[in-house]
């Protein structure tokens, strides 16, 4: 429920707040020391995640990009490569942390219009066994990608390529859920179904908790109970063992209990604001597939972003806008904040 004084926050679904419901799990949750493997409410969500998306163990981590990490080094040895799109969050947003921490190199790939990677393209990335080249290992996608939902038939028809060649998959599925409830309203399928069919082309999936799921903090890698071995190895060098951090994976599992039904809803919101801001001149909307709204600015208006997201402030809207402007919905926004918001970004144009 968004008050009157408080912003519309648009900036993200990771803005949100543990509700009422949530915070007393956590209080409620046993805990134990982690890193004994001792924390009964982190191996409660360990087994949970890695049940509902068909693999044998998961690995509890602070942050995406820790997972994604823990990841990519245990599919990976230094010198081997990993293919990966130019707009993926762990070769863009990661600091390059593959590189820096594992000596791993990234090989990046163009994406198409709809956030895919030609699969001529991949094939031809893949380098032949040869001294001159780094060995590529891995195949990592992402879905949603940039709100985008990735076609199911692409997902199967690339990791079915990768596997072909002998490279392992991994996925950054931090809006897993996002992706599952989209697929699930396009071919009228079940979401925890659909989540589990796109988990099942991969070796590997990353799973955020603390995106539209609504948890503070949080998320889970899944894999074989061997490969979590060795990812469980780099998250401690990463300095990601935790303590009693069953606080934390108690407000997860109750995310999983509680809020993959209603994503439909932040779906449903950045379709509002979409339609609200149709036919205002020098905006171009992009039509929303998930929970996340882009929104370019086109002729007159192209280098007023920056006064158009002041001036939504001052409105009590929060927006970002580093490439091009994106507006998040989520648990802590509904229909009359979206209204208030497609009424701040029309009264800039006066449209
Ligand atoms: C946010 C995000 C991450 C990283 O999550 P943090 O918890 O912020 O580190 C990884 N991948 C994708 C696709 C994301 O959107």
């Amino acid at each position: 429920m968004t008050s009157s004084s408080a912003p519309i926050d648009l900036r993200s679904d990771t803005v949100t707040r543990p509700t009422a419901a949530m915070r007393s799990a956590m209080l409620a949750a046993p805990v134990g020391d982690d890193v004994f493997g001792d924390d009964p409410s982190v191996n409660a969500l360990q087994e949970r995640i890695a049940g509902m998306l068909g693999f044998e163990a998961a690995l509890f981590v602070p942050t995406g990009t820790q997972s994604n990490l823990c990841a990519i080094l245990s599919h990976c040895q230094r010198g081997e490569e990993y293919i990966v799109g130019q707009q993926a969050h762990c070769y863009r947003w990661e600091g390059g942390g593959a590189a820096v921490f594992g000596s791993v190199q990234p090989q990046p790939l163009d994406h198409e219009s709809d956030g895919t990677m030609a699969l001529a393209a991949i094939e031809a990335a893949i380098k032949p066994d040869d001294a001159h080249f780094a060995r590529t290992r891995l195949l990592a996608l992402e879905n949603t990608l940039g709100g985008k939902l990735l076609p199911f038939a692409y997902v199967e028809q690339a990791t079915a390529l990768a596997r072909s060649k002998g490279l392992a998959r991994h996925l950054d599925g931090a809006r897993l859920f996002n992706a599952a409830t989209a697929q699930a309203a396009q071919q009228g399928g079940d979401v925890r179904a659909e989540a589990r069919r796109i988990a099942a082309c991969f070796d590997s999936v990353s799973v955020c908790f603390s995106k539209g799921l609504g948890a503070p903090v949080g998320s889970a890698l899944c894999g074989s109970r061997e490969f979590i071995a060795r990812a469980h190895r780099i998250r401690k060098m990463a300095g990601g063992g935790m303590r009693q951090a069953g606080v934390l994976a108690a407000a997860a599992s109750y995310a999983l209990e509680h809020h993959i039904d209603r994503l439909a809803e932040d779906h449903e919101l950045a379709r509002r604001l979409a339609d609200g801001l149709a036919g205002v001149p020098g905006l171009r909307v992009e039509a929303p597939q998930t929970n996340l709204l882009f929104v370019d600015l086109e002729g007159d208006a192209r280098h007023r972003s920056a006064e158009l997201l002041a001036h939504l402030k001052q409105q009590g809207v929060l927006a970002t806008g580093l490439y091009r402007l994106r507006f998040a919905t989520h648990l802590d926004v509904d229909a009359k904040g979206i209204d208030q918001a497609i009424g701040a970004i029309r009264s800039f144009f006066r449209a």
